[in-house]
Order: C-alpha cells, then sequence, then structure tokens
C-alpha cells in the first residue's frame, strides 16, 4: 500500500477538517472569510484536500493538506461516510477504533460527534457521528453490544453511567495496568444494549447524570473529555468470535484560555485540559511517525486511549473550526495539531 511516512496506510490516523457554517452574526464578515477549502481531485484516492488560512491573495496565506476537508455545507451523513464508517466497518471485523473531535469550543465538536442529538431527537438529517454508528453497527445483526460512557476532566475520571451517576466512587475512577489488556479504567460500569433505542436512552441517562449528579454540575461539557466506548462481539458460523472496540469521543475545548483573565480553577482546568490535549498530539504523532517510544502514561486520556490507538487501530480525527475572522488564531493552532497528527 502507499506509504507517505513510513507506516502504512492502514494504520495511520486519517486527519480530516470540518468548518461550522457561518452564524448569523457572522455572515456580515463573509467578504472577509479566510478558510478555503478544497476537495482532492478524484484522481487517485490518496490524493489529499487544503484548508487555506488567511484572507485571499495575503502574503500571510497558509495552505494545510489532510486526507479530508469539509466545507460548511457538508451534511452529517457525508462527514460520516467519510472519515467514521471505515472505522465502524473495522470495528466490526474485530478491530479497534476510534473516531475524535479536536477544536475550539463553539466549532461543532458535539455537533459533529452527535452525542446530544439523541436528546434533542433532532431531524434524520442532523444525525450526528454517534447515533449513525450505532445504527451501523445495530444494522450488522447477531452483534451483543456492551456500553460504557465516561469523561475526563481534570484528570480525574467519572463514570456517567456509574451505579451512583457520577456521584462518589464512580466520579473518581482508577486507572489499573494489566500485562495482557494494558491499562483500562477499573470499576467502570459496562452495558449490554440489544438495540439501537436501549443503547439510545442509555446515553440519555448518562447525559442527565452529567446535568444532575452535584459532583458534576460545575464542569461544562466544553471543559471535559467525553468518551463513549461500544464494544462489538459476533461469532461467524464456524464459531470464530471477533471482539471490535469503538471509541468516540468528543474532546475538551481546545482553546488557550489568557493567564490574565483567568485564575483559580478555571486556570488549573485550563491547565489540565492543555496537557492532556498536547499529550494526545504528541502520542498521535509519535504513532503518525511509526516512532517506537509511544508517550501513552503522560495522562490519563492517552493512558484510556491506549489500546484503541496502537496496533492495527483505525483512527479518524477530525478537526473543527469556525469560519469568521475571530477564529483566526485557535483555527491556526486547530489545524498545527491536526496537521501533526498526519
Ligand atoms: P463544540 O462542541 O465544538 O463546542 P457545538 O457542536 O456545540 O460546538 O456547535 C456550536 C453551535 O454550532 C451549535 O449550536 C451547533 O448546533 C452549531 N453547529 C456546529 N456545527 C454545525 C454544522 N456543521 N452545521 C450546522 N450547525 C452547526
Ligand atoms: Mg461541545
Amino acid at each position: 500500500t502507499f506509504d507517505r511516512t513510513g507506516v502504512t496506510n492502514e494504520s495511520r490516523v486519517r486527519v480530516s477538517v470540518r468548518v461550522r457554517p457561518p452564524f448569523k452574526d457572522e455572515v456580515s464578515e463573509e467578504k472577509n472569510f479566510y478558510l478555503t477549502t478544497t476537495l482532492p481531485p478524484k484522481s487517485s484516492p490518496d490524493d489529499l484536500a487544503s484548508v487555506t488560512l488567511g484572507k485571499p491573495g495575503s502574503t500571510k496565506q497558509r495552505e494545510f493538506l489532510f486526507d479530508h476537508t469539509f466545507g460548511p455545507q457538508t451534511s452529517q451523513r457525508d462527514v460520516f461516510e467519510g472519515v467514521a464508517s471505515p472505522v465502524i466497518e473495522d470495528v466490526l471485523k474485530g478491530g479497534n477504533g476510534t473516531v475524535f473531535a479536536y477544536g475550539q469550543t463553539g466549532t461543532g465538536k458535539t455537533y459533529t460527534m452527535g452525542i446530544l442529538q439523541t436528546v434533542e431527537r433532532e431531524d434524520e438529517e442532523k444525525k450526528g457521528v454517534v447515533p449513525r454508528a450505532l445504527e451501523m453497527i445495530f444494522g450488522e445483526g447477531g452483534v451483543d453490544v456492551t456500553m460504557s460512557f465516561m469523561q475526563v476532566y481534570c484528570e480525574s475520571i467519572q463514570d456517567l453511567l456509574g451505579e451512583g451517576g457520577g456521584e462518589g466512587d464512580s466520579s473518581n475512577l482508577q486507572i489499573r495496568e494489566d500485562p495482557r489488556k494494558g491499562f483500562y479504567v477499573k470499576n467502570l460500569c459496562e452495558y449490554k444494549v440489544t438495540t439501537y433505542m436501549e443503547a439510545q436512552s442509555l446515553i440519555n441517562m448518562g447525559l442527565e447524570n452529567r446535568a444532575m449528579a452535584p459532583t458534576l454540575m460545575n464542569i461544562t461539557s466544553s471543559r471535559s473529555h467525553t468518551v463513549l466506548t461500544v464494544k462489538v462481539t459476533s461469532e461467524n458460523s464456524s464459531h470464530y468470535r471477533k471482539a471490535g472496540k469503538l471509541l468516540l469521543v468528543d474532546l475538551a475545548g481546545s482553546e488557550r484560555i489568557r493567564r490574565t483573565t483567568s485564575s483559580g480553577v478555571r486556570l488549573s482546568e485550563a491547565r489540565s485540559i492543555n496537557a492532556s490535549l498536547s499529550a494526545l498530539g504528541n502520542v498521535i504523532a509519535a504513532l503518525a511517525v511509526g516512532s517506537k517510544h509511544v508517550p501513552f502514561r503522560d495522562s490519563k486520556l492517552t493512558r484510556i486511549l491506549q489500546d484503541s490507538l496502537s496496533g492495527k487501530a483505525s483512527t479518524a480525527l477530525v478537526a473543527t473550526v469556525g469560519p469568521a475572522p475571530v477564529n483566526e488564531a485557535e483555527s491556526l493552532s486547530t489545524l498545527m495539531f491536526a496537521s501533526r497528527c498526519m
């Protein structure tokens, strides 16, 4: 297979960028839009797509290349089919897979992952990655599915489906290391689900717990990493068992918080988020170049992700950016993060 970075195409991270459509109050700035995307030419599946940052013609224009770029008009279906469905196909074959959304708060991570859509029960069109992935998995038939749902906030792991609903013991789970399994989260509740509707209500329960549990109430979802794990096992006619694991991750907002305007809890929160996101970047970048040492130990997030990212894993990162000039600095930092993962 085509080899760009020292690892084969199958095992590297597929990186895409999605530009959110402008909000109403951003429309007037349209003439200033500084982000343009191109689709890859159809000539070869290995061709990359570009994102250009900076006003057209300006000397400060910068171009980045990715596996996919999704402009503001791209539908949820196209994003799913372009980046998530190949990952889920691999999971259904018994592999490990992860889909991440990375980006500044307000740029469409949650919209893209679609964790909240199950609550809002929005129309079909707007369904994000999570409901579409579940539909695809249950559409397969003959699969055993278990799910768990957690969030990582300031290096503490909270079980959104724990007995206490994120309270007490379930609000600070520990990571253990097993010589065979690698890292795992001890006492994380796992539920067997048999239908798409059951899976949806379980997610809704987790989101309600997050909103209701007194220990979690002051945590805005954009300040924590939300991790939904779906384990899929199936057995074929010759009793050959396949066990795949899918992680769907809505990361905390990547924006830099200014030291001068924040202090106390906000500042330590921001430091912790920056530390875990940069640990994630280091891990993916190390995997991308086929490095022998991958620094999984550097944060709880990367420990949780270890077995899903290493080996013959299928990984997709969707970096989301805002279209308005005020987003420019954060978009540049998002594009730089994403291109390091290529
Ligand atoms: P984030 O999770 O990155 O903070 P959200 O997903 O909450 O951002 O998106 C912010 C707002 O923009 C929401 O109101 C969301 O519905 C809207 N939005 C984001 N991406 C899109 C999109 N591609 N199409 C339509 N609306 C979007
Ligand atoms: Mg969000």
